[in-house]
């Protein structure tokens, strides 16, 4: 815990410490919080930067994805040069030449009931930069067992949507959109996204997680603020907890109606491939190393290997990203259509099972 603010840190957040909102006493505060986004696309790549810069003391973040050609245009992290790797490799480096002194825990994985909460961990506040409703809901629901304040942000096309949910003060998630799945919400792959409206969500998403983190009513308790570019419109609904609520309501146990965990999943497709990402059924660590030489010995192509996951291409053609937590990332190509799930989960045993010595208990199934 850090009492005073060195001369360097005087320094560098001269224009924080100087501003009546956060002074001296708000940048101390900063320095000793802890920070867990989830997601590293294109509300996470936004976030990241801006809490780091802001120097926040510790920063947890998440993230199943490779860079794609159809990220850049929004995903300021990334640039031509880092496509096919990992975002939270990409992340980590970019996120360290911004500010050494934040300490960075990166998780290069898919967010699941079983490490949701080793992610979240110590986090103060939590940050969403996620895309689909399903992962919302594990957040959602680990943020209201253990008490920590979370920031929902979401964009789609020309619209975004805020809210501050504060266990015990405020209503959740699941109070006001209950019980979607994930293909039941327009993607952004196939209606596209403003990145204008990416940068005003996490810019309120910003302002709401400082307010927390400095002590501070933030502005969108039991409010949800609805942004619509197209229109120029900025709408505050006021909302209220629901007693019936599945995971905070009076009149109803916790745990009911949550979504099944999705070990294998079909998401936006990337750069005119299907992307499909296949998870562990239990928490592992993929030694690297070994994972490469098992690849060399498939006659697999290695694109990148990095210290958070390998990317290659089979064969036939499919590009994979296996990152260190066992989430096997995998794009195939148009003509490759007709590669079905089971194939690919075959690959996966092969590898992690076959090649690694996992037991097959780790392997979902379709
Ligand atoms: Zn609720």
């Amino acid at each position: 815990m850090k009492k005073n603010l060195s001369d360097v840190e005087l320094d560098t957040y001269a224009r924080q410490v100087v501003l009546s909102d956060i002074g001296y006493d708000g940048q101390l505060a900063l320095r000793n919080a802890s920070v867990c986004l989830i997601g590293l696309g294109g509300l996470g790549s936004q976030l990241a930067p801006r809490m780091v810069g802001m120097g926040i003391g510790r920063l947890r973040m998440v993230d199943r994805d490779i860079v794609s050609r159809s990220d850049l245009h929004r995903q300021t992290l990334y640039d031509v040069d880092t496509v096919g790797r990992p975002k939270v490799e990409v992340a980590f480096e970019r996120l360290g030449r911004l500010n050494p002194d934040v300490e960075l825990t990166p998780f290069a994985a898919s967010l699941t009931p079983s490490n949701a909460e080793a992610v979240i961990g110590d986090a103060g506040v939590v940050l969403d930069g996620l895309d689909t409703p399903e992962a919302r809901y594990i957040v959602n629901r680990v943020c209201h067992r253990r008490g920590i304040p979370y920031v929902f942000g979401a964009a789609i096309e020309t619209f975004g949507s805020v809210s501050t949910l504060i266990p015990g003060q405020s209503m959740c998630l699941e109070c006001f959109m209950p019980g979607f799945r994930n293909e039941d919400l327009p993607k952004c792959g196939v209606v596209g996204v403003h990145p204008a409206v990416l940068g005003i969500v996490t810019g309120i998403q910003v302002s709401e997680a400082v307010r927390l983190l400095l002590g501070k009513e933030p502005a969108l308790i039991n409010k949800l603020l609805q942004i619509d570019l197209r229109e120029m419109a900025f709408e505050t609904i006021e909302l209220k907890a629901r007693k019936s609520c599945t995971v905070c309501g009076s009149e109803s146990a916790e745990g009911e109606d949550a979504p099944p965990p999705r070990w294998i999943e079909e998401t936006c497709a990337r750069d005119g491939k299907r992307n499909v990402i296949i998870s562990p059924l239990e928490p592992i660590e993929v030694p690297l190393e070994k994972l490469h030489q098992a690849l060399l010995k498939k006659n697999d192509t290695i694109k990148a290997a990095g210290s958070f996951g390998i990317t290659f291409e089979s064969k036939e053609g499919i590009t994979l990203c296996m990152l260190n937590s066992g989430t096997l990332i995998a794009q195939i190509p148009p003509h490759l259509d007709t590669v079905q799930k089971e194939a690919l989960l075959e690959r996966y045993a092969d590898l992690l099972v076959g090649e690694m010595g996992f037991s097959p208990d780790i392997i979902p199934k379709t």
